[in-house]
């Protein structure tokens, strides 16, 4: 037996610390991600890391996507969350990460920060998905494998059903895990083997001009995408132009979705949409607030056949189950770091197969992508079962400064191997980007002043 195997039987290792870093990106500089309501995000990241006294070194990553100011906040209700992290034994925690998940989100005192909601519950994200993080890294197998290799009743586990019960009980999210289970097996294959649909939002940012959206378009397609999205929003005219540019250099073959950021009231969504049927819209995201259930359900019924899309702000579960029991969205976007991480979101996705509505992810942001694609991942292994209709966003921004970082091949995410969750950034990205004090915000500090 060597020297750290009888050393950590003798001592079973746990939680030691836990780390904040405002890392923030200065995106705003190129009009990369600007849309109608965001049109000069420094993409951001509180992030956060576990560490543990296991021999190995092991630590858990994970963090909080946010588009700059505020970034210091979301740490520190990161922060706010130590004492349930800090001081576990690792074994007990990584066992039980339902019960952690109740313990965070039901705090008494911080509940009041939300419900359920907002920066709070986006701290908890940080903190559950970091720990799903260490669960996997300590497997030795991506998240996404680690989930679909569960039981159907360690599953449920997970997922809190309190508020759910009247769309969704836990035997039936067991009936549903238990009818997906024969053929696990075949998709994890299928999975390893071609990968999983992505499409693509990086011809339609609203800062772009007309050359570089065509242009974008044209790669995109030849990139082996079979879907791209617009933002749209800010000025009619200017959108009837670009969905036309759009449309013409993709051709009537390829789904074009359009994503107006919250951008509408109700009203104005619906005579927006017509006037952008011509160009025939796959689906149209975030038309109006996102916590509007009533507002998405009437818009829809009004532009049918044009489809709804809504999630990536859509706070928790239960905004989710309204939307579903109102037949307000056609597509569910769920995000991995807004709701409160990995099993807030494994609900969410046996809600969705309960009303069998397609889940296709948001993503971009700064590691999004990388997330994410364990969800959907899983998802077509032990939930849903199915590819039909769904595909993860997929943005081509900042991967560079991740360890496992995502890759596309003709048009599909590949399918991670590596152990993880995929939120590891490199070390000299967590210096070079802190803010305020890192090189790149001093230069940029320099650089203003003179
Ligand atoms: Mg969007």
């Amino acid at each position: 037996m060597s020297e750290f195997a009888s050393e950590s039987s003798a001592r079973p290792a746990r939680i030691v610390s836990l780390r904040t870093h405002d890392i923030r990106f200065p995106t705003s500089l190129e009009l990369d991600g600007s849309d109608a309501m965001n049109p000069d995000p420094d993409y951001s990241a509180a992030y956060v890391v576990l560490g543990t006294d296991s021999p190995d070194g092991l630590e858990g990553h994970g963090f909080a996507f946010t588009i700059g100011r505020g970034n210091d906040i979301q740490s520190t209700a990161i922060r706010a969350l130590e004492s349930y992290v800090v001081g576990r034994r690792l074994d007990d925690t990584l066992e039980d990460l339902g019960g952690i998940w109740k313990a965070m989100v039901h705090d008494s005192q911080l509940r009041w920060l939300g419900p359920e909601k907002g920066v709070m519950h986006m701290a908890v994200s940080a903190v559950i998905n970091a720990l799903w993080d260490l669960k996997a890294k300590r497997a030795g197998k991506p998240v996404w494998e680690v989930l679909a290799g569960l039981t159907p009743e360690q599953l449920v586990d997970l997922v809190d059903f309190r508020y759910l019960t009247d769309a969704l009980t836990r035997d039936e999210a067991l009936a549903i895990l238990r009818a997906a289970e024969p053929g696990r097996a075949e998709r994890k294959a299928k999975l390893l083997a071609e990968g999983y649909p992505a499409y693509t939002t990086s011809p339609g940012w609203l800062g772009y001009d007309d050359a570089k959206l065509r242009r974008l378009c044209a790669e995109a397609v030849a990139e082996g995408f079979t879907q791209i999205k617009l933002k749209v929003g800010a000025d009619l005219a200017d959108d009837i132009r670009r969905m036309r540019i759009a449309r013409e250099t993709v051709g009537p073959g390829i789904r074009i979705a359009i994503d107006a950021n919250q951008r509408w009231d109700v009203g104005a969504a619906i005579t927006w949409v017509e006037a952008l049927a011509e160009f025939d819209p796959w689906w149209v995201e975030e038309p109006t607030s996102p916590d509007d259930v009533l507002g998405h359900a009437t818009i829809a019924r009004a532009i049918a056949p044009i489809k709804v899309a809504t999630g990536e702000h859509v706070q928790n579960r239960v905004v989710f189950k309204q939307l579903l029991q109102s037949g307000a969205i056609s597509f569910l976007q769920l995000d991995a770091a807004r709701v409160a991480g990995v099993n807030e979101n494994v609900g969410i996705l046996l809600l969705a197969a309960k009303f069998s509505v397609p889940v296709c992810p948001h993503a971009g942001g700064v590691g999004l992508c990388e997330l994410v694609q364990h969800l959907s991942m899983f998802d077509f292994v032990a939930v849903s079962g199915s590819l039909d209709d769904r595909v993860i966003e997929y943005v081509d921004h900042l991967h560079e400064h991740f360890v496992d970082p995502v890759r596309i091949e003709n048009g599909n995410y590949v399918t991670p191997t590596a152990p993880g969750f995929g939120a590891t950034m490199h070390p000299r990205t967590l210096l070079q980007f802190a803010y305020p004090d890192g090189p790149v915000w001093t230069a940029a500090k320099q650089r203003n002043a003179s």
